[in-house]
């Protein structure tokens, strides 16, 4: 595969210039604190790509200190709490994967929130009508939905495995953020009104993020001095002070009984949480997932996240065609078809595999993506929902097996956030955390700066004991965050990841095609429109995919329908940051020109 790369060499700093201008958010006007905002930069000597420029300007600068990715992943992750505090922080979880560069290899942890051990099967029932309770708002605003947090056992897991500071020295930077402030931005106000009504639900959250009773105003300054506290406790004391003494009371007792307002008419049901759930978390070491896809080596999450199974499946099946040579609605057809079958598979067989037998190797064998690629006909698409295979029983000759399929309902929200960092030695990180959906359970913990998560909706509702992803105490929620790092001859090629929910799969799987099979360098594959298919009747889609591609897509038999929902403004389809690594040793770090609001992209050194 080295061709990709020289394919590639040619491209110039000017180019990254001349395809980002114009697409670079650039204030309204000049605050004093907020750092400059550009979706492309190239260089050497480290990179970093987050949706937020306080982040990014947080990583840089551990990286100019002379810290390595771990520690400047953690230090953009904590601002990322502070800047983006609806899309992550210490209330949520997240996978983070690693490439080292000394020994070649990817690791990754599982950060993934827990149930609760008293968390009943029938959690998400409402006693009073023994009928589910409708997702929105009764369970997403809930203390029920709120998960054992495992971002800071991540943070602490991440710096001791591969780190060279101390998470008081990662913490500095968020912690400056915090206290200083930052500036509004549309985003940030947009998100605080979408969120408004749950806000307003709880005195905590209504005195941090609706202070005068709406939310602050663009350009405003916005600090937040209990979460720089909260910050300064886990500096000083480690992640024990998150995970034992008063800060978990306040934790489980805030889960138990969330501090409701008088005036808010959401039902708001109380969670099962306690102290010994946070006392016994965490943070697990996971071997990722792999799979070869046109000779690179692509690495995602394994189980609990469903990323790396699914992306992996849909490249193993696409493996078998050449995209490259096909028209684009051609290539398209094959990339929606080859993500409904995937989809099928990870309803049928992906869960928690502390809990559930989940068959990794088998949704990962290239023989299997084979078979499965059988169902795809090259000129119609399959009638959807598409069954899942039999991972029992395949042998890469058509036709598969089917098995019974899943009763699946998409509930996963769009949210959450994805850094990508590396530095000098050429360590690589890829990180995805969340609160689950944009503002999380609604629920701050009073006087501590940070919201909880509502992760667990990520169960099903209905307790089936047929379904991977059914409730059970102690156990992970499935994830579709896809942090993934893809190396070349065992050198880093290419490390991405988005947030978005379930479309976080086919965000990192589109972008992975746009990149590898259709000609795009990776600002472009970042930039270009979306479609999503989940295995539904219609392909969820970008309005500027719409525009471009529906008319061809149409005598394939894809039905298209916009993205958003009614919660959201938005009509985007994740958030992805990048970075690719050049055969002549730089780097191009890549964030969205456009959606959220643009993301911010750095390097250490523009030229050597
Ligand atoms: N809860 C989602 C997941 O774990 C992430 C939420 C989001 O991206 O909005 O996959």
């Amino acid at each position: 595969m080295a061709h990709l790369r020289r394919r590639f060499a040619a491209f110039t700093a000017a180019l990254v210039m001349s395809l980002t201008s114009g697409t670079v958010a650039s204030p309204a006007f000049a605050h004093p604190t907020e750092p400059d905002k550009t979706a492309t930069a190239r260089g050497y000597g480290g990179a970093v790509s987050t949706v937020d420029p306080e982040a990014s300007a947080a990583a840089l600068r551990v990286l100019r200190k002379g810290g390595n990715a771990v520690d400047a992943a953690v230090a953009a992750a904590a601002t990322l709490g502070v800047t983006e505090p609806y899309s992550a922080g210490i209330g949520g979880g997240g996978y983070f994967m690693f490439y080292d560069a000394e020994t070649g290899e990817v690791s990754s942890i599982d950060g993934r929130e827990t149930a609760p051990e008293a968390m009943p099967h029938d959690a998400f029932i409402d006693p009073e009508t023994g009928e589910p309770y409708p997702f929105t708002p009764e369970l997403v605003t809930s203390g029920v939905s709120v998960g054992v947090p495992g971002t800071p056992a991540t943070w602490e897991r991440a710096l001791d495995r591969w780190g060279t500071v101390s998470l008081r020295e990662a913490l500095k930077p968020a912690i400056k953020v915090a206290s200083r402030g930052f500036e509004v931005d549309e985003t940030f106000r947009q998100q605080t009104l979408d969120n408004k009504i749950r806000f307003e639900a709880f005195t905590s959250t209504t005195s941090l993020f609706l202070p005068d009773g709406d939310a602050p105003a663009v350009g405003s300054t916005f600090k937040n001095h209990d979460l720089a506290k909260t910050y300064r406790l886990l500096a000083k004391h480690g992640t024990d002070a998150f995970y034992d003494g008063p800060l978990a009371e306040e934790i489980a007792a805030t889960v138990q009984d969330p501090p409701k307002t008088d005036t808010t008419k959401l039902p708001v049901p109380v969670g099962h949480m306690t102290t010994a759930d946070l006392a016994e978390y965490e943070a697990l070491d996971q071997d990722p997932a792999h799979v070869e896809y046109r000779g690179l080596d692509v690495y995602g999450m394994a189980p609990s996240s469903s990323g790396g199974t699914t992306v992996g499946e849909a490249l193993n099946i696409l493996d078998t065609v050449n995209l490259s040579e096909m028209t684009v609605p051609g290539a398209l057809h094959h990339y929606l078809e080859a993500s409904a079958l995937a989809f099928a598979d990870r309803g049928k067989y992906v869960g928690d595999p502390a809990f559930v037998d989940v068959p990794t190797d088998a949704l990962t064998d290239p023989l299997f993506g084979k078979e499965r690629a059988c169902h795809i006909d090259p000129l119609q698409a399959a009638e959807k929902p598409v069954t899942p295979g039999d991972v029992s029983e395949y042998d890469g000759v058509c036709p598969a097996a089917a098995a019974a399929p899943a009763d699946e309902k998409d509930t996963e929200n769009i949210s959450t956030t994805n850094l990508t960092v590396a530095d000098r030695w050429g360590n690589v990180v890829e990180y995805t955390l969340t609160i689950e959906q944009t503002g999380g359970s609604g629920i701050v913990v009073p006087g501590r700066g940070f919201l909880l998560n509502n992760e667990l909706t990520d169960f099903s509702t209905v307790y089936d004991p047929a379904d991977p992803n059914r409730i059970e105490p102690g156990k992970r929620p499935r994830s579709s965050m896809s942090p993934t790092i893809i190396l070349e001859d065992g050198e880093p090629f290419l490390a991405l990841g988005s947030p978005g929910g379930s479309t976080i799969i086919t965000t990192v799987l589109q972008t992975i095609l746009n990149r590898v099979d259709l000609g795009m360098d990776i600002p472009e594959a970042i930039a270009a429109p979306r479609a999503s298919q989940r295995n539904t009747a219609s392909v969820t889609a970008e309005p500027k995919f719409i525009d471009a591609y529906e008319s061809q897509l149409k005598p394939y038999g894809h039905e298209l329908s916009p993205a958003g929902d009614s919660f959201t403004s938005a009509a985007e389809i994740g958030a992805a940051t990048a970075i690719e690594f050049m055969s002549d040793g730089s780097m191009v770090a890549a964030a969205e020109p456009v959606r959220r609001g643009g993301g911010s992209a750095l390097v250490l050194k523009p030229s050597r």
